[in-house]
């Protein structure tokens, strides 16, 4: 193996500048279709048993940074559950086969989680198959870029609430129920949280939502023993940017402006969402763990 999470190198060379080309596809876009292809930790991520015997549901862990999560969650001896839009099977049974050989086991849960009953569904699913649940990762979103707020499609405003921020409370709602002391909660925000780009009006309030909903439910759940807590990804390298997530002239730079002058790749996102998910982080409640090259979070 010639790399793992561990392998100390520069990080301004680990992986190479992202400069795909402009060519935009339909949503949700697709993981095995992705040029260049991302690093999702399949050759490169080692567990070590930091995860033994949890059971974790990932939404969106069909692909992406999702997807880079579940097969760490694997690899460190959870049974992990994933939810993806049906049309994303082929990049979820990729994934679930990554579990199997890991030795654990995965759940497919193809479905709209803009349902709120879809959602309940999943979790009860997930707890049947795997007798309990203790870390969710409410990891699913939608980004569709408008230049203009008098075209911003009504229901385009209505869809992205729905996945980022109504998703995560109908799912964490239905979850919170099944879990006991240890477990955890993580949720996927952004940068845009705290640098909002002029064309992600919607996106990026959703992100200021999740990262309020966390701190709140942070601190509601802790004295029964469950931390929440969030990731915030700077510019990673995913289905989500070439299907509109970016206006195609500025995917050839795309994550040029941070300070590794280079996009992530999603496998670099896994250690964060395992450090969160594990009890070594058992003194960490309501934080959002920036991983954006240097992009500067408060
Ligand atoms: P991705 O496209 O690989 O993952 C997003 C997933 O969301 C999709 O695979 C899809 O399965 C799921 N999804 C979307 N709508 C859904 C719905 N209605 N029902 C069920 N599933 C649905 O892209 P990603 O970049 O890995 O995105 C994961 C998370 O990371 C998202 O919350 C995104 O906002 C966040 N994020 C990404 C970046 C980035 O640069 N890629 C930066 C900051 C935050
Ligand atoms: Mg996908």
């Amino acid at each position: 193996m010639a790399q793992t999470q561990y392998t100390f190198d520069n990080p301004v060379t680990r992986y190479p500048k992202v400069s795909p080309p402009k060519d935009q596809v339909p949503e949700p876009g697709s993981d095995a279709e992705l040029e260049p292809p991302a690093d999702h930790g399949e050759d490169t991520y080692v567990g070590s048993g930091r995860l033994a015997g949890r059971k974790a549901l990932i939404t969106g862990g069909d692909s992406g940074i999702g997807a880079a999560a579940a097969i760490a969650f694997a690899r460190e001896g959870a049974d992990v559950a994933i939810v993806y839009l049906p049309e994303e099977e082929n990049d979820a049974q990729h994934v679930a086969t990554l579990i199997g050989e890991a030795g654990r086991t995965a759940l497919t849960l193809p479905g709209d989680l803009v349902d709120p009953a879809f959602c309940a569904d999943a979790v009860q699913r997930t707890v049947d198959a795997f007798g309990g649940l203790d870390v969710l990762v409410n990891n699913a979103g939608k980004q569709v870029f408008c230049k203009d707020i008098t075209e911003l499609p009504d229901d385009q405003f209505d869809r992205t609430m729905k996945t980022n921020v109504y998703a995560m409370f109908h799912l964490t709602k239905a979850a919170v129920p099944h879990m006991s002391e240890g477990s955890t909660i993580i949720n996927t925000t952004s940068v845009q949280a705290y640098l909002p780009s002029d064309i992600l009006v919607d996106y990026a309030t959703t992100k200021a939502a999740i990262n309020a909903f966390t701190k709140a439910l942070a601190a509601q759940l802790a004295p029964k023993g469950i931390r929440v807590n969030a990731v915030a990804p700077g510019p990673i390298w995913t289905p989500l940017q070439p299907s509109a997530g970016q206006p195609p002239e500025k995917l050839p730079d795309f994550g040029a402006q941070t300070a590794l002058g280079r996009a992530g790749q999603p496998a670099e996102l896994a250690p964060a969402y395992v450090f969160l998910a594990s009890a070594e982080s058992s003194y960490v409640v309501g934080e959002t763990l920036a991983v954006t090259g240097g992009m500067p979070t408060p």
